[in-house]
C-alpha cells in the first residue's frame, strides 16, 4: 500500500520538475540571445544569403564588440579555408591575431589555423615562417607534422630528417620507415649526380633507420651496377626476397638485364621460373616473357605463361597467354587468337594499376610516395585489376 501512494505522489512531482527546468531553459536562452551583439545576427544573414563577404565584416564587428566569440572566427577561418577560399580563411585568422589580448593558447591556436590556410594556398614560405614559430605548447607537434609535409612538397629531405627525428622526441609514433625514405631520396639524387660515394653514405643511413628497407636495396644494387660491379648489384637485388617477395618485379628487369650483361641468361631465366611458381604475378611474368622467348624460343615462354594462368588467372595473363599460342599457331587460328588478343588487350589496356592502401589512388606507375595522399610505401608493389571493368 506504502508502495502505491509514493508513486501517485511521485506523478505531480515529476511534472513541477519538468516544468521549472523548461522555464530555466527557456530564461536563459532568452538571456543569452539578448547578450548576443547585433551584428550576429547581420553577420549570420550574411552567411545564410551566401554573401559571406558582408558576413565577416559583421562578423569581425561581433569580435570587437565581445571578446566571448574567439570560437567563431575559429569556425569562420575553417569554413572558408574547407571550401578554399583561403584569402578570406586568412583574413579571419590575422583579425584574430592583431588582437593584443588574445590568450596565449588561443594565439597558438589562431597561428596553426594560419599555418594551414597558407599552406593550403601554397604559399610554403609563409606557412614555414608560421609553423616554425609554434615551438612549444598545444599546437607544436600538429606544426612539426605540418613542416614534414612542406618539406616533404619542397622535396628538402635534409630538413625532413631533421623534423622528423623532431616528432619522434615529442613523442609522436615511429617515424623509421619515413626516415629511411628521405635517405633514399637523398641517394637517388646523389645517384643521379654520379656520386657514388654519397649515395652509399646515404643508403647506410637508410638501412641503419629501417633494415626492412626494400628501396634501400634495390637502390644499393643500382649504385653497384652504376659502378659497373654487376656481380655485386645482383646479389642486392636478390636479397629483395629475403626482404619481401612482393617487391621482387621491382628488381625482375634489372636483375635479366645484369645476368644478360655477364653472360648468364640462362641463369636469369631460371631465377624467373622459379620466382612465377612461387610467387605468380603478371608483373614478373610481362618481366620475363620476353627474355624467355628470345632466348629459349616461344615453347618455353609459352610455359611460363601458362604456368602464371593456372596459379592466378586474370585479364592480363589471358593476354599474355593469348600471345604465346599465337606464336606457335599455324593459320587461320593463328589470325583467330590475334583478333581475340587485340579484343582483350583494347579492352583491358588501362586495368591493371597500383593502387595505395591508404586513400585509394589509383596510377600506372609504382610509387614508393602516393601523389594522392603523400603517405610513404602505401603502395602494394603489384598491379592488380579492379573486380568490375569500366564501361
Ligand atoms: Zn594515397
Amino acid at each position: 500500500m506504502d508502495l502505491d501512494f509514493w508513486w501517485l505522489l511521485a506523478i505531480p512531482v515529476a511534472f513541477a520538475l519538468g516544468w521549472m527546468a523548461a522555464r530555466y531553459d527557456l530564461k536563459t536562452l532568452l538571456s543569452e540571445s539578448a547578450n548576443l551583439p547585433r551584428s550576429y545576427f547581420r553577420g549570420l544573414n550574411f552567411l545564410l544569403n551566401e554573401q559571406p563577404d558582408q558576413a565577416i565584416d559583421a562578423f569581425i564587428e561581433v569580435v570587437k564588440l565581445d571578446p566571448e566569440t574567439i570560437e567563431l572566427h575559429f569556425a569562420l577561418g575553417n569554413l572558408f579555408r574547407r571550401r578554399g577560399e583561403t584569402e578570406r580563411a586568412i583574413r579571419v585568422h590575422q583579425n584574430l591575431l592583431s588582437r593584443a589580448d588574445l590568450p596565449v593558447t588561443e594565439r597558438d591556436h589562431a597561428l596553426f589555423e594560419l599555418g594551414q590556410d597558407f599552406l593550403k594556398a601554397g604559399l610554403l614560405d609563409r606557412a614555414e615562417e608560421t609553423f616554425r614559430s609554434l615551438k612549444s605548447g598545444d599546437y607544436a607537434m600538429g606544426a612539426q607534422r605540418a613542416l614534414l609535409t612542406i618539406y616533404g612538397i619542397e622535396k628538402d629531405w635534409n630538413k625532413s630528417i631533421d623534423t622528423a627525428r623532431q616528432l619522434e622526441t615529442m613523442g609522436s609514433e615511429p617515424l623509421e620507415k619515413e626516415v629511411a625514405q628521405f635517405h633514399c631520396e637523398l641517394a637517388q639524387e646523389a645517384l643521379q649526380q654520379q656520386d657514388a660515394e654519397e649515395a652509399r653514405r646515404q643508403l647506410g643511413l637508410a638501412l641503419k633507420a629501417n633494415p626492412q628497407s626494400v628501396r634501400a636495396t634495390i637502390l644499393s644494387g643500382d649504385v653497384d651496377a652504376a659502378g659497373g660491379a654487376q656481380e655485386a648489384a645482383i646479389a642486392q637485388w636478390l636479397h629483395v626476397e629475403a626482404q619481401n617477395p612482393a617487391y621482387l618485379p621491382l628488381v625482375a628487369e634489372k636483375l635479366l638485364k645484369a645476368y644478360q650483361a655477364l653472360g648468364r641468361g640462362e641463369e636469369g631465366a631460371d631465377l624467373m621460373a622459379t620466382w612465377i611458381d612461387r610467387y605468380p604475378s603478371n608483373d614478373l611474368l610481362d618481366a620475363a616473357y620476353q627474355h624467355v622467348a628470345a632466348l629459349r624460343g616461344p615453347e618455353a615462354a609459352h610455359a611460363l605463361a601458362r604456368a602464371q594462368m593456372q596459379k592466378s588467372p586474370n585479364l592480363a595473363g589471358m593476354t599474355r597467354l593469348l600471345e604465346a599460342q599465337q606464336s606457335t599457331a599455324e593459320e587461320p587460328r593463328r589470325s583467330e587468337l590475334e583478333l581475340m588478343r587485340t579484343l582483350i588487350r583494347q579492352r583491358t589496356k588501362n586495368l591493371p594499376r597500383y593502387t595505395c592502401q591508404n586513400c585509394g589512388f589509383r596510377a600506372r606507375l609504382f610509387y614508393w610516395q602516393c601523389p594522392g595522399c603523400s603517405g610513404w610505401e602505401t603502395y602494394a608493389p603489384r598491379r592488380v585489376e579492379p573486380i568490375t571493368a569500366p564501361n
